[in-house]
């Protein structure tokens, strides 16, 4: 089988947050989904690496800003590339509060935001599958929303050829990290972003 198929299934992105106790977290996702109109459900599938997934878990409710074309990469960075143990995300960026107690993204980088309460929970390995009832939400402006596709056409800087070219090894192709070695072991996940060795290019 050609794995690169999967390359061709779209999604949109995401800043998925949540709040636990007094600590405001989020992360990147790009698995937000409408699973159902009639009751109007979605789901969400969180790596358990990230910090949002265990306050997800422990509160069952969150939100989901939705990341339009005009999201600039510091804006991926700030969300997908630091994790909520080492920094307070809810520094340094615009947002507002949402019924349920959680911020959302309140900035032209995001047209839409939708409020979760988790319903149910699925057990994936490496992955939780949230599955939620829609609860909130309110759309901030009409720009379009930023497709996976479009990320890497438009927003995600071009890796410099001569940066790549002075170091050997394997680049994570969503963040940019450089494993320096050869081989790649297959099990390994990229540090950064939490992306495992199928989304590594060696240089
Ligand atoms: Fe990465």
């Amino acid at each position: 089988m050609d794995t690169k198929v999967m390359q061709k299934l779209s999604y949109g992105l995401f800043v998925l947050t949540a709040k636990e106790g007094d600590k405001d977290n989020g992360c990147i996702t790009n698995t937000a989904i409408q699973v159902t109109s009639e009751p109007n459900r979605i789901s969400i599938a969180v790596n358990k690496g990230n910090y949002t997934h265990d306050m997800v878990l422990n509160t069952g409710v969150f939100n989901i800003s939705i990341l339009s074309e005009d999201a600039r990469f510091d804006t991926f960075k700030h969300f997908g590339f630091q994790s909520g143990r080492d920094v307070d995300k809810a520094v340094g960026i615009t947002y507002k509060r949402s019924s349920n107690g959680v911020i959302y993204l309140d900035s032209p980088e995001v047209n839409a935001f939708i409020s979760g309460k988790v319903i149910q929970t699925v057990d994936l390995g490496t992955h939780t599958l949230f599955i939620a009832d829609v609860t909130d939400g309110e759309v901030l402006n009409n720009t379009a929303s930023a497709t996976y596709a479009y990320y890497f056409a438009n927003i995600k800087p071009k890796p410099e050829a001569a940066s790549q070219e002075s170091k050997k090894g394997w680049i994570c192709t969503i963040c940019g990290y450089i494993y320096e070695g050869d081989p790649l072991p297959d099990d390994f996940i990229c540090p950064v972003c939490k992306h495992p060795a199928s989304d590594f290019k060696k240089l």
